[in-house]
């Protein structure tokens, strides 16, 4: 029932549709990728990998600890403005099937025994990079009680990008550097 003493109601914001977004197109344009400079690092790292491991490399992730802005980074590099997957590496599901491990976030005291129980599970010789400041060096997190700190302090580091988080371009580099480097594996 309606009466005279009733408020009418104000009209409801308009939500963009599906039909709306594509009419218009993305609202926000895609980020500047210099492709040039970004396939000759991917073809580098993709010829370095085959002549050490004689195939293309292989990758695991272990999240430590992180507040996740690293793993949006490392989860760029395989959409479609980076695509990963043309240079020959991928991320892996199992660390058997790794060549290296990648680190992120400050190793929180939960995720010690996992960390080290995946380093373990890689077969020789393997890799560790710590990927972003928090792996690097225990970052923001640093002296925080639930934190132990640098992946460093639990399994051997052989390379660390730093940034908060690196950019995707910055980890290619780090892979690349890791490969050129005359060093062996820290255990092989
Ligand atoms: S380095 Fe920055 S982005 Fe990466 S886990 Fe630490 S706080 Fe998050």
């Amino acid at each position: 029932m309606t009466s005279d003493s009733q408020i009418p109601s104000s009209p409801r914001p308009r939500r963009p549709t599906l039909f709306g977004l594509l009419r218009s197109g993305l609202p926000e344009a895609p980020p500047p990728v210099d492709e040039k400079h970004l396939r000759e690092l991917g073809r580098r790292v993709e010829e370095r990998a085959r002549s050490r491991l004689g195939r293309s490399l292989a990758l695991r992730l272990v999240d430590a600890g992180s507040c996740n802005g690293c793993e949006l980074e490392l989860h760029a590099l395989q959409n479609p403005f980076y695509d990963l997957e043309r240079f020959g590496l991928r991320f892996v599901a199992s660390p058997r099937h790794a060549d290296v491990l990648l680190v992120t976030g400050p190793v929180t005291r939960n995720m010690r025994e996992a960390l080290e129980r995946t380093y373990h599970a890689i077969p020789d010789p393997k890799w560790v990079v710590a990927v972003g400041d928090c792996a690097a060096t225990g970052g923001l997190f640093s002296g925080n009680y639930a934190c132990i700190g640098a992946a460093a302090s639990v399994v051997p580091v052989d390379l660390a990008i730093p940034g908060c988080p690196p950019r995707p371009r910055e980890l290619l580099a780090g892979l690349l550097a890791l490969l050129e480097s005359a060093k062996k594996p820290a255990h092989s």
